[in-house]
């Protein structure tokens, strides 16, 4: 994952221009193949420059950002502002992991969209997608409804089997106790996380299976896209405030 964090310095003349174009720059970044997070924010410090913290999926996702924004409006109408950037991540390769959860991630802002908590999971078979689903438990009725559900779900509707051996479950934030139960009685090898959910997380922050006489236990890894499946959650609780 490339990340970029800094400042741009806006000269008082030009406040205006920029804001009006700012709107437009951070909805067509947003839509760019492998942005995974875009944010332009006034400083609450200094009211002359904009926070800017942007991730990509990779170098090549993010060198396209930039030669797209070269010859925008809003490339065109700040390329003499002053810049403080910091990017790290470059020499990265883009690992297999991190694309799934690229693809989790999207369904998670698909939940926030309609006003559910911004979770998204998919189920891949083999190499496949066998099932996705998000978070939709208020507008589906349904305490069941996680996204690790949801696409558990459809996983063995695709298989026609009510058991999953050898499936991958992705999902941007640690799965609750409900889900953890499903994943072992769907027989999953191996769950990929994003960030922890250190209240009702219940695979690391509290582990829910370790005294448990189930004679099924699947391989984790966290961490995966960890701060901007953390960022969509921080984001999604600080607008409802
Ligand atoms: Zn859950």
């Amino acid at each position: 994952m490339v990340t970029l964090e800094g400042k741009i310095y806006v000269p008082q003349a030009q406040r205006e221009a920029t804001e009006a174009a700012l709107v437009e720059h951070v909805a067509l970044t947003r839509a760019e193949a492998g942005c995974l997070s875009f944010d332009v924010v006034p400083d609450s410090a200094d009211p002359e420059c904009l926070s800017v913290r942007e991730a990509f999926l990779g170098p090549e996702a993010f060198a396209a950002h930039q030669s797209r924004v070269a010859y925008s409006a809003w490339g065109t109408l700040t390329k003499d502002f002053e810049r403080q950037y910091e990017i790290s991540g470059l020499d990265e390769p883009v690992t297999k992991d991190e694309i799934l959860m690229a693809k989790a991630l999207a369904l998670a802002d698909a939940a926030s969209e309609v006003g559910e908590v911004p979770v998204g999971a998919l189920v891949v078979l083999d190499g496949q997608i066998v099932g996705h689903g998000f978070n939709q438990p208020i507008t589906g009725c349904d305490p069941t409804a996680h996204a690790e559900i949801v696409a558990l779900r459809q996983a063995a509707q695709v298989q026609a089997n009510y058991r999953l051996p050898g499936a991958v479950l992705y999902v941007t934030i640690e799965p609750c106790l409900m889900c953890v139960g499903a994943l072992i009685h769907a027989r999953v090898a191996r769950v990929v996380f994003g960030a922890r959910e250190p209240k009702a997380g219940a695979l690391i922050s509290h582990p829910s299976v370790v005294d448990h006489p189930s004679n099924h236990r699947f391989e984790i890894a966290e961490g995966v896209l960890r701060d901007v499946c953390g960022q969509r959650m921080s984001r999604f609780f600080s607008n409802r405030r």
